[in-house]
């Protein structure tokens, strides 16, 4: 059963994985991050249109599956909130959404060289990442995904993945927990980069199917280990005081 007071519990984290998404540079003036409404799975929060480093509690609002917010909410909501919605729609299981652009993951999005998980903590990206061509389905358009047909044909590429890129934007990446979402958010980046210097150097050795299993067999939405890592990226964010005690 919920406490009172999880509604407000899960806001202040919603402001925590801003910070940090913004902190660790995975966003930057754009990008976004949401999470499922704890009581009513028909729903989710996503910050109004802010630079996430920005956020505040007050800046949080409330949208349905279709991406339409809470009525009497007329604040400028961000125009790719359809990533958000369409995830949360097709895939029950996903309780927190990351949207982000981060430059190291571009490369694999445009060529065919696959983004793959070749460090440990790259593990959680999972063993295949699909990347979506906006153009294939809606031919030239600005790139961004701006309705629930654009939404829910990325949501149909991403299917039971974590993570998805996107042709010459960004990846989405789709988690059981906001600690978890932010997690490999941070680390998706970390292992393309490494990536992109093996290249160049010879051969690369991914981590194989088995260790990738390994790595992720045991692990609840809010392990200990997670844990760990969310406390001391939302302390360097400066969020510290905003911490729950959900580890
Ligand atoms: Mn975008």
């Amino acid at each position: 059963m919920m406490q009172a007071g999880e509604i407000e519990s899960a806001l202040d984290d919603l402001v925590i994985a801003n910070r940090i998404l913004a902190n660790e540079n995975v966003v930057d003036a754009y990008g976004h991050v949401s999470l499922r409404h704890p009581r009513d799975p028909r729903r989710f929060f996503l910050a109004r249109s802010l630079s996430p480093d920005r956020v505040e509690r007050g800046d949080l609002m409330e949208f349905d599956l279709e991406g339409n917010p809470a009525a009497g909410d007329s604040r400028q909501p961000y125009l790719e909130r359809f990533i958000h919605a369409a995830a949360y729609e097709a895939r029950p299981d996903v309780q927190a959404v990351v949207h982000a652009h981060a430059e190291d993951v571009l490369p694999f999005g445009i060529t065919a060289a696959p983004l793959r998980p070749v460090i440990h903590s790259g593990s959680f990206m999972g063993e295949h990442v699909p990347v979506w061509d906006i153009r294939d389905r809606f031919g030239d358009t600005n790139l961004l995904v701006t309705n629930m047909p654009q939404g829910r044909d990325l949501a149909r590429t991403l299917g039971g993945n974590n993570v998805a890129l996107m042709r010459g934007h960004g990846f989405v990446a789709a988690a059981r927990s906001l600690i978890e979402v932010v997690r490999m958010s941070v680390y998706v980046p970390r292992n393309a980069r490494v990536l992109l210097a093996a290249l160049r150097l010879g051969e690369v050795k991914p981590l194989s199917p088995g260790e990738i299993a390994a790595r992720n067999a045991g692990y609840k939405p809010y392990s200990p280990e997670t844990w760990r890592a969310w406390e001391y990226w939302a302390t360097r964010a400066g969020c510290a005081h905003l911490l729950s005690k959900k580890g």
